[in-house]
This record gives C-alpha cells, sequence and structure tokens, in this order.
C-alpha cells in the first residue's frame, strides 16, 4: 500500500457537492471579481481570527508582501525573521525593500526564538515577522511585548496556521489575533486551501485594512484615482466560494490532524531514533505538517521513498544560507538550531482522510527502516 504525502482527490470526493454548487453559483452570475463570495470569506476568516478585517488577496506570499509594503521600508531597514521556513517569508521583506535579519529558532517547536528576537533589534528594526511553524503559534506575547516596547509592528505568518490557537493568560488567543497585520495562504495543499492560488490578511487596525484594500487594488480607494502606486492582488470570487464551501469542515480537518499526529507520536514512543513533535503546552496545534527530527534522515526519506510513502523536508537549506541571501554575510553555523533542524527534519503524511491501515503503513516503514 502506497501512502501518499497529501490525498487531495480523497478530500475532494467529501466536499464535492458542496463546492461545485457554491462555484456554480459564481459561474451563473459570471460575477468573477470582487463578487459577494469575497466580502463574504473575508467577514468569516476575520472572524475565525478574532480581527475586525479580512482583505483578501491573490497568495500567501501578497499577504505577507502588502503589509510589509504599507511600512514603507527604506533601504537599509530591517525586519527581523526566522530562516527555517518557506522562502516566501524572507522574500516579500526583500520586495518591499528591506534587509531580512534572520534569528534562530526553538529547538522544540522550531519557531522564532523571542529572545533571539529581543537581542537583533537594532534602530533600524521596523518590524518582527514570526511564522507559526507547521500550525503551531509561536511565542505571540513575548513577540508582541518586544515589539510594543520597541515600537516595531509584529506580522505574523500564519501561511500554516489558521486556526491554531493559544492560550495566554489562561485565554485562548488564535492565529491572526495579536499581530498588526496576519497572512495567510489559500494554496492548495494549506489546510484550507483553495482550487488555485490565493491569500488573505486580518487584521483590527481600521487604518492598516484601508491602507491593504487600497494597495491590493492600484493603491486607489475610487476607481482611476490613486494615491499611491499599488499592484492587483485580488482574491479570485470561485476561489472565495470554493474556501466559503470549505470553511465549514476546516475544525473538524484540523481535529483529525491531531487525532493523527496523537497517533503517530503514540507509536513512535519507543523508538529512540526518531523524535516527535513537541507541542508547546500552551498551544493548540493545527498540524499543518507532522514533523520529525530523525537519525540519518536522508537514508530515512530514500527508504520511505522506495517504499511508497510520502515524505517531505521542510526545510532542507534555511533562509540564512540561501544563495539569493549571501550578501547579508551569514556563514555556516550562524544559526545552529535552524541548521541542526534543516538536517534533521522530515514530515510525514498527516491530512485528515488518512486511514488507520495507513497511518499504521507509514509507522511500519519508519520501525522497519531503523530495525
Ligand atoms: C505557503 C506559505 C507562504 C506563501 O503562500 P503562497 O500562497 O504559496 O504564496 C508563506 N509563508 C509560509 C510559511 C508558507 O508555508
Amino acid at each position: 500500500m502506497n501512502v501518499p504525502m497529501l490525498d487531495l482527490v480523497a478530500q475532494y470526493s467529501t466536499i464535492k457537492d458542496d463546492v461545485l454548487a457554491a462555484m456554480m453559483k459564481v459561474v451563473e452570475t459570471q460575477q468573477f471579481i470582487m463578487g459577494p463570495a469575497v466580502p463574504q470569506l473575508e467577514a468569516e476568516i476575520a472572524r475565525l481570527s478574532h480581527a475586525t478585517h479580512g482583505i483578501g488577496c491573490a497568495s500567501g506570499t501578497d499577504a505577507l508582501l502588502l503589509p510589509l509594503k504599507a511600512l514603507n521600508l527604506k533601504s537599509g531597514d530591517e525586519v527581523i525573521t526566522t530562516p527555517f521556513t518557506f522562502f516566501a517569508t524572507a522574500g516579500t521583506i526583500h520586495n518591499a525593500g528591506g534587509t531580512p535579519v534572520f534569528v534562530d529558532i526553538q529547538p522544540d517547536t522550531f519557531n522564532i526564538d523571542p529572545a533571539a528576537v529581543k537581542r537583533a533589534i537594532t534602530p533600524r528594526t521596523r518590524a518582527i515577522m514570526p511564522v507559526h511553524l507547521y500550525g503551531q503559534m509561536a511565542d505571540m506575547l513575548e513577540l508582541m511585548q518586544i515589539g510594543r516596547a520597541r515600537g516595531v509592528k509584529v506580522i505574523e505568518d500564519a501561511a500554516q496556521a489558521i486556526g491554531a490557537r493559544r492560550k495566554i493568560d489562561g485565554e485562548w488567543r488564535v492565529a491572526g489575533e495579536l499581530g498588526w497585520v496576519t497572512g495567510y495562504s489559500f494554496f492548495p495543499s494549506k489546510n484550507l486551501g483553495a482550487w488555485g492560488d490565493g491569500g488573505m490578511m486580518v487584521t483590527s487596525d481600521d487604518a492598516a485594512a484601508d491602507r491593504l484594500k487600497r494597495l491590493r487594488l492600484h493603491g486607489g480607494a475610487k476607481q482611476y484615482h490613486h494615491d499611491e502606486v499599488g499592484t492587483n492582488s485580488r482574491l479570485d470570487t470561485l476561489q472565495a466560494a470554493v474556501l466559503l464551501a470549505k470553511v465549514p469542515y476546516l475544525a473538524q480537518w484540523s481535529a483529525k490532524r491531531r487525532e493523527h499526529a496523537a497517533y503517530y507520536t503514540k507509536a513512535f514512543g519507543d523508538l529512540l531514533q526518531v523524535k516527535p513533535p513537541v507541542v508547546d503546552p500552551a498551544n493548540e496545534h493545527i498540524f499543518h505538517q507532522y514533523t520529525l527530527r530523525a537519525e540519518r534522515r536522508d537514508d530515512l526519506a530514500a527508504h520511505l521513498k522506495k517504499e511508497g510513502i510520502g515524505h517531505a523536508v521542510y526545510y532542507p537549506i534555511p533562509l540564512h544560507r540561501q544563495p539569493c541571501f549571501a550578501d547579508l554575510g551569514y556563514k555556516d553555523g550562524s544559526l545552529p538550531h535552524a541548521e541542526q533542524a534543516s538536517h534533521e527534519a522530515i514530515s510525514l503524511p498527516i491530512y485528515p482522510e488518512l486511514t488507520r491501515p495507513q497511518l499504521d503503513r507509514v509507522v511500519d516503514a519508519i520501525r522497519g527502516f531503523y530495525r
């Protein structure tokens, strides 16, 4: 039995009728640009994020780029972020005119280390961009306190963490609630995936919301009046309709992912060569990825490939070691926790529709490798 890393066809068969009906409604009215599904989804995602505004855009990348643009970064302005993330996190900082400043991660959660953020603040720091990696929130309380003390905005990269929450002072706070602006991705493989590209920003800052709405529409609140230069980054109405039909399933999908994660973690309990993901006790993880640290990771990956077991390495090269950022001057060994994670991390299939026999097959293949 082969087990794919992700099986979107399995999900499709469970939601087909809902999604096709929602799409057909858009088709029948031919309102493809900013049709009613867009503001409906914006309201829904804002509500889910305990935020006032949702602003749809073309991708998760743009959902980070536009708030960075709204900071009006000047050459030399710095944005502190993690090197252990998808490229877009730092690529957007560069494309907004800023300089990414990479700091190390916490080895247990793989998330940005607030103490390292604090040490990296300079007079040129304009923002902190934590990533809620694999679906587990970063230490937002600490990060917000650092940001507030230094007058620096916090932009959450929640592309992998829609619906994730964290208990702070006895209260559940969700991804997208505390940061200045938060970016989500609806890339098809994300926990809430469209049938194409899509993204959304959420914020509770009214002025920021107005600015972001302008920036996604060529800088003009009123058609053919341009207060500044923006771009075309709308969320496609068909995609908004797909997502609206899928939102009601999100909580049960996340619960399934947590259930699978608990199953794996129990099954690997006595296996000394792998370390299951650590969930910070304050967090409710949504397991966008289930990521082990594994001895002889690359050999394990080759073994799983041979066995027909889906897996992926997120991320094999931390961003501070990417050739495009060579001129920033980070050396091998400069961010050791991120570098070690890039050598040890391996993600396993964790999509909601996985069956018990499939989970067992993954477990057996891994145990078999170390036997
Ligand atoms: C997917 C992802 C993005 C970018 O989203 P796109 O929709 O693919 O542009 C940004 N940051 C992280 C951490 C991601 O996982």
